[in-house]
């Protein structure tokens, strides 16, 4: 029930799923209002990021303007150059009560040489666009808590700005995480994405004339080489969702030797952490087999990708509910309760699920005529498209839907952390 712009909830077991639909229409009136007054203003700074592309812990042009537009906003505080990087920034409304604790991520960065083909600059504009319209429906509701947008740098390769903020505690006493991605396949909030990790190996043997006294070298390559035979053969094991590419970096000097040297790269892939961490033991297994089989002797360095994603239920359904109430409902359609859209790409958002609730959401955007998809020339196009910022906003409203109910009903975060430790057990 509504009294003078107030929701009143005495208690769940009271409200009908009427009643539900209606709270959620009621608040997304709101939202819906306030977002389309800041349309006009978030266009050029959409326009203005998508124009002056800026690669990873680089995104100087975005961190101010940015910044410069948070401060602009009534009651918002604004860190810039947050957390010892240049590039990160923090913005905070606080109602000055104590409450739930809702947070957004905001990407900047580009590709080399491609611009905004990833398009994050329509993803620091929906989180922008949302923690803006979460924090006016909390002043007008009198809700307490904080709304906080997190100016995260360097996602694409393998920078992890989040992961650098979640390790220097910006995260903590955060509730929930809410991000979005576009593409050009789904709509989805309730998205998993891969864990990886890249490997570094080499071998080093003995070198010796090959022809004259092969005897006394030691092959590294014929160990790179077994290693790489070995991995091929791990291959046939493998689970479907588990991806090991390898490449070598260096074969040795000159046919005529024994090589003293030879060195390769593995990538490897998996649903989740837990069984990266499996699969990691079994190519390192492959790469011993080289050493062993040679007498050469191995050296591996493990560079830390990112997490797969986690995606909370409670949150995706919250998100899920708002996105099917606003008209004009685009293709596709959101998947069925539970449904998991699978993301054959990684983002440093995966390590963030695996410390607080988080949404990933996908979104489509208008494809161009090849059908381009992220990391593609035509994809910098179309994300800089009048279109592509439509539905940036419209995944804009569905989040600030999503805090706004975590904000307003104490038993939805309830529910939110417990889903989100049943996740945590499932997957290790
Ligand atoms: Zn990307
Ligand atoms: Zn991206």
């Amino acid at each position: 029930m509504e009294v003078d712009d107030f929701i009143i909830v005495s208690s769940e077991e009271d409200l009908t799923d009427l009643d539900y639909r209606n709270m959620a229409d009621n608040i997304l009136t709101d939202i819906d209002m306030l977002i389309e007054e800041l349309r006009e203003t978030l266009w050029p700074l959409n326009r203005f990021i998508h124009k002056n592309p800026e690669l990873a812990f680089k995104e100087y042009k975005a961190h101010d303007s940015l910044t410069e537009f948070m401060r602009k906003q009534e009651g918002w505080k604004v860190t810039s150059s947050a957390y010892g990087m240049e590039t990160a920034w923090v913005a905070t409304y606080d109602s000055g009560q104590a409450g739930p604790v809702v947070s957004f991520n905001a990407e900047m960065d580009a590709l080399p040489n491609l611009g905004h083909a990833c398009g994050h600059n329509l993803i620091a504009i929906a989180s922008v666009a949302a923690s803006l319209a979460t924090a006016r429906v909390m002043k007008r509701r009198n809700l307490t808590g904080k709304v906080i947008v997190f100016g995260t740098p360097g996602e694409e390769g393998t920078g992890g700005g989040k992961i650098r903020l979640l390790e220097a505690g910006a995260f903590e006493g955060v509730d929930i995480s809410l991000i979005s991605h576009p593409g050009i396949f789904n709509n989805s909030p309730f998205v998993r994405t891969t864990a990886f990790v890249r490997l570094e190996v080499e071998y080093h043997g003995r070198a010796a004339h090959a022809a004259n006294s092969p005897w006394l070298g030691i092959n590294a390559l014929d160990a790179l080489v077994i290693c790489y035979n070995a991995i091929s053969a791990l291959r046939q094991q493998t689970m479907p969702s588990d991806v090991i590419g390898m490449n070598i970096t260096n074969g040795g000097a000159a046919p005529n030797i024994i090589h003293a040297f030879a060195a390769g790269a593995i990538v490897i892939r998996a649903a989740s952490t837990h069984r990266l961490q499996e699969l990691q033991e079994k190519v390192l297994s492959c790469v011993q087999a080289g050493a062993v089989a040679t007498g050469a002797e191995e050296k591996v360095k493990v560079i830390k990708g990112y997490a797969d994603h986690v995606p909370n239920r409670v949150l995706a359904r919250s998100y899920t509910k708002y996105w099917k109430l606003m008209p004009g409902v685009p293709d596709p359609p959101i998947p069925p309760e539970g449904q998991v859209t699978w993301v054959k790409a990684s983002t440093d958002q995966g390590n963030i699920s695996y410390a607080l609730p988080s949404v990933n959401a996908s979104f489509a955007i208008p494809p161009g005529p090849n059908r381009g998809p992220p990391h593609s020339p035509e994809f910098e196009k179309i994300s800089g498209t009048k279109d592509a910022f439509e539905r940036s906003l419209r995944v804009a409203k569905a989040l600030a839907g999503t805090a706004v109910d975590v904000i307003s009903e104490p038993r939805l975060l309830d529910e939110v952390k417990r889903q989100w430790k049943r996740d945590m057990n499932d997957i290790s």
